[in-house]
């Protein structure tokens, strides 16, 4: 087999789609956010970042740089390999004590991403208990579909959000079988959010496991930053709760947060977590410094959901159209891959706005979209001139508007 052909032609199929993954080369301005450097292909310039799941600018506050520095003084670079082999370090402990204290629960474990802690905590799960069956929302992450994929369980995709086909098909399951539920909180893509209590009822009544990925929702909604569970009181019903140091933390990393025994249990058995050398010390340090400054400020969700907000009024009176739901996700809907990647393109060279375009199999064919992510360091005027950039664009291309 001539395997460069291979690749070749599997690449050029993606490009006549439309759906070939480019990626603008940047480089970001730690103090200067939502503003970064666009290295194109001729020029090099300021642009600014519509799409940025760093969603509060922690990725630049000065108290999350200053404990990353202090840590990176303190202990080097890296880890030093697993945790089996090089121990616990200190910061990966007081990290897990900050989240398992922000969810309510007995204990918290770190991972290397959300994706591998969803990837690690399902696949062991499911794999480690006789007879499991997991139920997955339709919608769920691609971490998650991976993780249930591996750990070779069986499995029950119900209709997305849909409580009422959860319902059903527990129902339909052998009481004496282990279940398990994984959801999400607010769906990336759509930006809608489960019936977190409803889901739980359900759950509760058929003695099902709950498995809430909460990575959109942490650091942005509760009192504490906890989430939509936190928001809504619910926390302690929910058997483990997922999420990320790497989007509203502005760091990286993952977590699960739920009981001692659950804990341990996935420290103990999940390859994904044993095999893999843990955070380097000056990110837990970070992303604690972040958790814990989220914890006791609300100033930056507060000011996140005002632009937001604005955001959307402007939209719709410039009849952009964009998808109505309850978060910070606003979904920019374009319906084609190749118009999408085409406005993409444009406000970039054009308007100097990058907004990376989202095609299959991200989202569905036909609800191609930008997914435009508002921060509270967006000001009024990098509003505006996004509103009249995408007008302008409207009109060139004869896009259609909302109605
Ligand atoms: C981004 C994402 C993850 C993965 O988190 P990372 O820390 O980026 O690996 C998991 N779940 C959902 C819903 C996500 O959007």
């Amino acid at each position: 087999m001539n395997f460069d052909a291979f690749f070749k032609g599997e690449l050029e199929s993606l490009r006549r789609e439309g759906r070939y993954r480019v990626f603008a080369e940047l480089e970001r301005h730690a103090g200067g956010f939502p503003r970064a450097t666009h290295y194109g292909d001729k020029n090099r310039r300021e642009i600014t970042v519509w799409c940025s799941n760093d969603y509060l600018g922690m990725g630049q506050h000065p108290k999350v740089l200053d404990a990353m520095h202090r840590a990176l003084d303190r202990c080097g670079a890296g880890a030093g390999g697993t945790r089996n082999i090089s121990g616990n370090n200190h910061y990966h402990i007081l990290l897990e004590e900050e989240l398992a204290d922000l969810h309510g629960k007995e204990s918290a474990l770190l991972f290397t991403s959300g994706y591998v802690s969803n990837w690690a905590a399902l696949s062991t799960l499911g794999a480690r208990i006789p007879g499991c069956v997991i139920l997955s929302d339709a919608c769920n992450h691609a971490s998650m579909i991976e993780g249930i994929r591996q750990s070779g369980a069986d499995k029950r995709i119900f209709g997305h959000n849909d409580v009422a086909d959860l319902d059903r098909r527990l129902s339909q399951i052998d009481p004496d079988r282990p279940k398990l539920v994984a959801f999400e909180s607010v769906y990336s893509m759509d930006g809608d959010i489960a019936p977190i209590a409803e889901i739980c009822d359900v759950a509760e009544r058929h003695g099902a496991m709950t498995y809430l990925d909460e990575v959109h929702g942490v650091g942005l909604y509760g009192p504490r930053g906890g989430g939509i569970a936190d928001r809504e009181g619910l926390s302690h019903r929910l058997t483990l709760i997922e999420g990320t140091l790497g989007k509203a933390f502005g760091t990286m990393g993952g977590y699960i947060a739920a009981s001692n025994a659950l804990c341990d249990f996935i420290r103990s058995f999940a390859s994904g977590f044993i095999f893999t050398t843990s955070l380097p010390p000056a990110i837990a340090a970070g992303a604690r410094a972040s958790i814990q400054h989220l914890k006791s400020s609300s100033a930056e969700r507060d000011r996140h959901q005002d632009r937001v907000a604005l955001t959307r009024r402007k939209f719709d009176a410039a009849g952009i159209p964009h998808l109505a739901n309850d978060s910070h996700i606003v979904p920019v809907m374009v319906g084609d891959p190749v118009l999408c990647k085409q406005i993409s393109d444009r406000l970039l060279d054009q308007y100097g706005i990058y907004v990376q375009p989202i095609n299959f199999p991200t989202v569905a064919r036909g609800t191609e979209r930008l997914r435009v992510t508002p921060s509270p360091l967006h000001s009024d005027q990098d509003i505006e001139h996004l509103v009249a950039s995408l007008s302008e664009i409207w009109a060139e291309l004869g896009v259609a508007k909302a109605a």
